[in-house]
């Protein structure tokens, strides 16, 4: 069934570390090896053994409207006969700059770069730059792309200082990142008042979607811009996944707290590869030539790129959510229904089009120690039985469903019959 994939997979290995460009993808938190694809149209992708599936990752959030959507491909088209690139200005980025603007909500003027994790790295090098201070707070279980000040875990016990969390990130980097725990006020409380002088900012995804889709519990969000107001740091939502996703406005529009600063990326690109900081004028003027912060890009705003992603702002109406809404819900409900017939220890977290099913004996994930405990194993096994049967999930217990605008109602009947079956092979 997946024959030319494992053998692709074979031949990548001897010439890509791990045969993959991005570690997730080589399948191994579900103990399997990767599906190679040859093509996406609406809701289905197809791959290089002609087997078809159901997308529910949409190439980790970007491709909200699905595969191969002929008004973006269009787009991409038509610019790109003009020539892809001229390293010089165009009109198509004020364009997107202003509609990013328009969009979200706390966002005042906006810088493009290429990628999520470049925006985070220019988001925190631009805190620093703006308060003169140098650490920075994150929590354990977020993610903020590969940047070394963000490849931080949490030092043991009475140490507050973090370690690295990869070979290659420097102890001296590390001790400029704190970390605190999600959803928990009180321990970024303390790493503000021990270093009540030094904070430059705080980064968070304001709904967690890189433990599992993790919600933030009520107060959390604005307590966090307490924080940052009376200690005079700069708060950044990293809605590089919830950007655009799960409202037009992100997050900050859908629990009504603004931060000082957004980073974006996914969806904002359309599909290419796109990323993008924003927030208040005062704090983005600092950014070169305009101000003494430099960041630079070869390929920012890329004419594609920015075709590609102001095509997808301006079909993100009110009625997109609402449809994202209703499908999500759909699929929310059959599957726990399943669960509950099934007698399966797990549950969904969902938040309009972001979900996960976590396997675990809690009924809520809050934290990374709460994501520590889920039954890995058991994702693996259901995981598999649902690429079995064409519907292809997040490689990883992990990781958020994404759903798109193009799943039908036959799709989910798929997928609540899938996920019935699978659940009872679990047994
Ligand atoms: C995906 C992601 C990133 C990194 O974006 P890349 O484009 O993969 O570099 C950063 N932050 C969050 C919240 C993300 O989900």
């Amino acid at each position: 069934m997946y024959k030319k994939s494992i053998n692709a997979f074979s031949e990548a290995k001897k010439f890509i570390p791990g045969g993959v460009n991005s570690p997730v993808r080589a399948f191994k938190s579900v103990d399997s090896t990767p599906v190679f694809f040859e093509k996406g149209k609406g809701s289905k992708m197809i791959d290089i053994d002609k087997n078809e599936y159901i997308d529910c990752v949409s190439s980790w959030g970007p491709l909200i409207f699905g595969h191969a959507n002929e008004t973006i491909i269009s787009s991409i088209i038509e610019t790109s006969k003009n020539g892809t690139t001229y390293g010089a200005s165009t009109e198509i980025e004020t364009l997107i700059a202003k509609k990013i603007v328009d969009m979200v909500p706390s966002v005042e003027k906006v810088r493009m770069v290429n990628s999520g994790t470049e925006a985070t790295m220019s988001a925190i090098r631009l805190a620093r730059g703006y308060t003169n201070k140098e650490k920075i707070i994150k929590f354990s279980g977020n993610y903020h792309g590969h940047g070394d000040s963000f490849l931080i875990k949490a030092g043991s016990g009475a140490v507050t200082l973090g370690l690295p969390d990869s070979p290659g990130v420097t102890k001296n980097i590390a001790k400029d990142t704190l970390i605190a725990n999600f959803n928990n006020i009180e321990s970024v409380e303390k790493l503000f008042n021990d270093n009540s002088k030094n904070i430059a900012a705080v980064i968070v995804e304001p709904i967690a979607g890189n433990m599992g889709l993790v919600k933030p519990q009520k107060t959390f969000l604005q307590e966090l811009r307490n924080l940052c107001n009376k200690f005079k740091s700069v708060l950044i939502f990293d809605e590089v996944m919830t950007g655009f996703r799960v409202a037009a406005g992100g997050a900050q529009e859908l629990y009504g707290v603004h931060p000082d600063l957004t980073t974006l990326g996914k969806i904002i690109g359309g599909g290419l590869p796109v990323g993008a900081y924003g927030g208040k004028e005062e704090i983005m003027n600092l950014l070169a030539p305009e101000g003494p912060v430099y960041q630079a890009g070869t390929l920012s705003g890329n004419p594609l790129a920015m075709s590609a992603g102001l095509t997808v702002l301006n079909l993100l109406e009110n009625k997109v959510y609402e449809k994202l809404e209703n499908i999500s819900k759909k699929i929310e409900d059959g599957w726990n229904k399943n669960i509950i017939e099934t007698k399966t220890k797990a549950h969904i977290a969902r938040v309009g089009s972001m979900m996960t099913l976590f396997f675990s004996d809690k009924n809520q994930i809050n934290n990374y120690n709460d994501a520590l405990e889920l039954n890995t194993m058991q994702y693996a096994k259901y995981f598999k039985s649902m690429l079995n049967m064409g519907v292809y999930l997040p490689p990883s217990q992990y990781e958020c469903l994404f759903l798109s605008t193009a799943i039908d109602d036959d799709d989910i009947d798929h997928l609540i019959k899938s996920n019935k079956k699978a659940l009872e092979e679990l047994k």
